[in-house]
């Protein structure tokens, strides 16, 4: 460990006690060699502006910011915002810069890598995705960046979907013809610009954390095909247990996807990219061993 001043971290959520990002920041920062402290701080649901003022205000140097804040974390930054902050219209990374708050959503460039890492990089790719919450939000501007084909996006509520096709349609007018929206139902999974079987189905819903019963929708995939969840655990989730009986090729859940986006957090305050693979094979073997 080096010899200059601690830097002081935390992520701010509610619940937080089931948050592995201190372990995964304390990783990364052995292996930098960085001198850290990371704590989970819980934050009563209406008193996260006055927590996050207070934790810089007494020299903390960066938050990652989990539910129910995302939004809230957003709307503090004004103007100092990423454009995938801005798509997504929520943050998960926070840090002072000039005396003034800024905020990123590492979130889709954390998937991104997980896909690439998984062998089934973005690019060219046809991508199916399940939903339009924060974490959708998050993840479509990376995907078309990555150089998707196709991103076809499908929620429970359409009008969220439309909304989130209409924003990058503004805010990244070249992508607009790359990105469609229809309901999460299974006609609307064939896709309404492409008659095409997806290269990546990726579910981000929140219906594998209910450990409800599968969509009930019947895929139509390509031979090579990966279902991603972005929902993790110690077992596979019932979208990928699903997705197997389907037949699909490959499944993954979303602990990659939860350590590279911290590993993009770590950068952003530490300058320094850490790796994400010995992290990851951790967080695993923790997950496992704790079931
Ligand atoms: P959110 O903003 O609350 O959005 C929830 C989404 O799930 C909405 O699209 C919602 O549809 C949909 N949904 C919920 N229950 C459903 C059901 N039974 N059937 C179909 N759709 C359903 O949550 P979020 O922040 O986007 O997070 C979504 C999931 O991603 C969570 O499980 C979260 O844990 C996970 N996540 C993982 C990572 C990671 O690093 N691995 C990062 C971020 C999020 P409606 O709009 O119709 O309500």
């Amino acid at each position: 460990m080096n010899k200059s001043a601690t830097k002081y971290f935390a992520v701010i959520g509610n619940p937080i006690e089931h948050s592995q990002s201190p372990f995964i920041h304390n990783m990364f920062a052995q292996q930098t060699q960085k001198n850290i402290s990371y704590e989970k701080i819980l934050a009563a649901n209406n008193g996260f502006k006055d927590v996050v003022s207070e934790f810089f205000r007494l020299g903390g140097s960066g938050l990652n910011v989990t539910v129910p804040f995302k939004l809230k974390a957003y709307d503090m930054c004004d103007s100092n915002v990423s454009v995938r902050a801005k798509i997504a219209g929520a943050a998960n990374t926070l840090w002072m810069q000039n005396g003034q708050l800024h905020c990123c959503n590492t979130d889709g460039e954390g998937l991104v890598q997980d896909l690439i890492r998984l062998g089934h990089n973005p690019k060219n790719k046809k991508i199916l995705l399940l939903g339009a919450g924060g974490a959708a939000r998050g993840a479509a501007p990376s995907l078309l960046s990555a150089g998707c084909s196709t991103l076809h996006i499908t929620n429970r509520t359409v009008e969220r979907a439309q909304k989130l096709c209409k924003q990058i349609s503004q805010q990244l007018p070249h992508f607009a013809n790359l990105v469609s929206y229809a309901s999460l139902s299974e006609q609307g999974c064939k896709g309404v610009l492409y008659d095409t079987p997806w290269d990546i189905i990726i579910n981000a819903t929140s219906s594998s954390l209910q450990n409800s019963k599968p969509l009930d929708i019947k895929f139509d995939f390509s031979s090579n095909a990966l279902a991603y969840d972005m929902v993790y655990g110690n077992q596979a989730t019932c979208f990928m247990q699903d997705l197997q009986k389907q037949g699909i090729h490959q499944v993954a859940d979303g602990l990659g996807m939860l350590v590279g986006q911290a590993a993009i957090s770590f950068e952003i305050w530490n300058g320094v990219r850490p790796e994400i693979q010995p992290v990851l094979s951790a967080l695993r073997h923790k997950i496992s061993a704790s079931s």
